[in-house]
C-alpha cells in the first residue's frame, strides 16, 4: 500500500506538472509564432517595437521549464523578431530617402520564415516531449495497475494458501495419526496384526494414544493366545488329548436338546478291566501309555454318526452319538469290546500286551424326555453290571441286554 501511495504522489507532483508545463509551453510557442506574425504585418514602428518586446518577454519565460533545444529556440525567434523589426525600419528609412527598400524587405520575409520555422520546430519539439512524459505517465500507470493488481491478488489468495497450509497440516498432523489409531483398533477387534507407526504425530497426545493403542494390541494377542491355550486346557485331556468330562457333558446336553437326531442318543461308559493290575504288573508308564493308545482308537472309531469321545475320569473313558436304537447301541458297543481286546500295547524286548473294556450303555430315545445326569446313572448301573457280569462284556441300561465274554485283561498277547 505504501508503494501505491508512492507512486501516486509521484504521479501527482511530477509527472502530471511536467506535462501540464509542456502544454504551457506549447501555449507560449503558439503565442510567439501570432506576435512573430503580428511584426511581420505591422508595417508600423511603434506596434513592431512593442510586439517584439512581447516576444522577448514570452522568450525569457521558456528557461524555466523548457527543454535546452526549446530555450534555444525562443531566443532564436526572439532575435529573428528583433531582425523583422530592423529590416523593416531600415526598409522604410530607405524609402524616405527614395532609395530602394527591396533587400530590407527580403531580409524582414527571410527573418519571418526562419522564425516560423523555428516556432514550428519547438511546437514539435514540445509534442514530443509532452508525448513522452505522457507515454512515460501511462506506461508507469500501467505498471502501478499491474503490481496493485499482483498485490490486490496476493491479498486475496493468501488467507486461501493459508487454509489450505492448515488443512494439510491438520491432515498430516491430526486425520493421518487418528486414522492409523483407528484402523489398528480395527485390526485388534478382526485379530490381525496391529500396523507400527512409521512417523511419530507430533502432538504427544495423538503419539501416546497411538503407543497406547499399539500396546493395547500387543497384551489383546497375547491374551488371546493365552485363551486358546486355557481353551484347549479346559476342554481337552492332557495326557490323551480327548475331550475332557466338561466338554463330553456339554455335548451330551446339546445332543438331548437337538431333536433332529435319528433315534436317539446313546452313551457308552468304557472301564478298563483290572487297570489296576496292568498298573501294577507294568507299572504307571505302560499304564499311561493304553489309555492313549485306547484313546487313539477311539478317536479313529468313527463309525459312529455324530460321536464324541472324551476321558471322563482314571481309566473311564465315555462316547457318546445318535444311535438308531438301544439294541444297536449294545451292537456297538460290544464291536468296541472287541476292538479294545484286539488292540496291541508294546513292551520291551519287541513284547506286547492286551487289555480288556467293559462298556456300560445307556440309550435315550427321541421322545424320552430324561435328565443328563440319569443318562450317566443308567450307563454306570450298566457298566457295574458289565462287571460284575465277567468284565469284558457290554450291558444295556436295558434289563436283558448283553454280550457275555471272558475278560483277558493284562494278558501277554505274544513273548
Ligand atoms: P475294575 O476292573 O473293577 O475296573 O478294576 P480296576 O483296577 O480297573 O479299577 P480300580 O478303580 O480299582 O483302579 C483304577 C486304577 O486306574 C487305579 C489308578 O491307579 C489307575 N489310574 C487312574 N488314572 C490313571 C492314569 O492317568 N494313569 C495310570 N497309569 N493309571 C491310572
Ligand atoms: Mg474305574
Ligand atoms: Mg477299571
Amino acid at each position: 500500500m505504501a508503494k501505491i501511495e508512492q507512486e501516486a504522489k509521484f504521479t501527482r507532483e511530477t509527472q502530471l506538472p511536467l506535462i501540464l508545463s509542456q502544454t504551457r509551453n506549447a501555449v507560449k510557442a503558439e503565442r510567439m509564432a501570432s506576435l512573430v506574425r503580428a511584426i511581420y504585418l505591422a508595417r508600423d514602428r511603434r506596434l513592431e517595437r512593442q510586439v517584439q518586446l512581447q516576444v522577448q518577454a514570452v522568450a525569457q519565460g521558456f528557461p524555466f521549464d523548457a527543454g535546452e533545444r526549446v530555450v534555444a529556440g525562443s531566443k532564436r525567434v526572439a532575435i529573428l523578431a528583433k531582425e523583422i523589426a530592423s529590416a523593416r525600419q531600415q526598409a522604410r528609412d530607405s524609402a524616405a530617402q527614395n532609395m530602394s527598400a527591396f533587400t530590407f524587405e527580403e531580409r524582414a520575409t527571410t527573418a519571418y520564415g526562419e522564425a516560423i520555422r523555428t516556432i514550428d520546430e519547438m511546437g514539435k519539439e514540445l509534442s514530443g516531449d509532452a508525448a513522452l512524459a505522457a507515454d512515460k505517465l501511462a506506461q508507469e500507470i500501467e505498471a502501478g495497475a499491474a503490481s496493485t493488481r499482483y498485490t490486490v491478488l496476493a491479498i486475496l489468495l493468501m488467507p486461501g494458501l493459508f487454509c489450505i497450509g492448515l488443512l494439510l497440516l491438520a491432515r498430516r498432523h491430526l486425520a493421518s495419526p487418528i486414522l492409523s489409531a483407528i484402523g489398528n483398533l480395527r485390526r485388534i477387534s478382526d485379530n490381525t496384526p496391529t500396523v507400527p507407526i512409521r512417523s511419530p504425530p507430533v502432538l504427544a497426545e495423538l503419539a501416546m494414544i497411538g503407543e497406547a493403542i499399539l500396546s493395547y494390541g500387543d497384551v489383546a494377542s497375547e491374551l488371546r493366545r493365552k485363551n486358546v491355550v486355557l481353551q484347549a486346557l479346559a476342554e481337552e485331556d492332557p495326557l490323551t488329548g480327548l475331550a475332557n468330562r466338561r466338554t463330553f457333558e456339554t455335548f451330551l446336553q446339546a445332543a438331548l436338546t437337538n431333536t433332529s437326531r435319528v433315534g436317539g442318543t446313546a452313551v457308552l461308559l468304557i472301564d478298563l478291566d483290572h487297570f489296576k493290575s496292568i498298573n501294577d504288573r507294568y507299572g504307571h508308564q505302560v499304564g499311561d501309555q493304553c489309555l492313549q493308545s485306547l484313546a487313539l482308537m477311539l478317536l479313529s472309531h468313527d463309525s459312529l454318526p455324530g460321536s464324541l469321545a472324551a476321558r471322563y475320569g482314571g481309566e473311564e473313558f465315555v462316547i457318546v452319538y445318535s444311535a438308531e436304537s438301544a439294541e444297536q447301541a449294545l451292537i456297538d458297543a460290544d464291536f468296541l469290546c472287541r476292538r479294545i481286546e484286539a488292540m496291541r500295547i508294546p513292551l520291551e524286548e519287541e513284547r506286547s500286551m492286551t487289555m480288556t473294556a467293559s462298556i456300560g450303555v445307556s440309550f435315550t430315545s427321541r421322545n424320552d424326555v430324561s435328565e443328563m445326569k440319569d443318562i450317566i446313572a443308567r450307563a454306570d448301573k450298566a457298566l457295574y453290571r458289565a462287571k460284575s457280569g465277567g468284565r469284558n462284556r457290554a450291558v444295556s441300561d436295558r434289563s436283558g441286554y448283553s454280550t457275555n465274554r471272558q475278560s483277558k485283561t493284562g494278558g501277554d498277547a505274544m513273548r
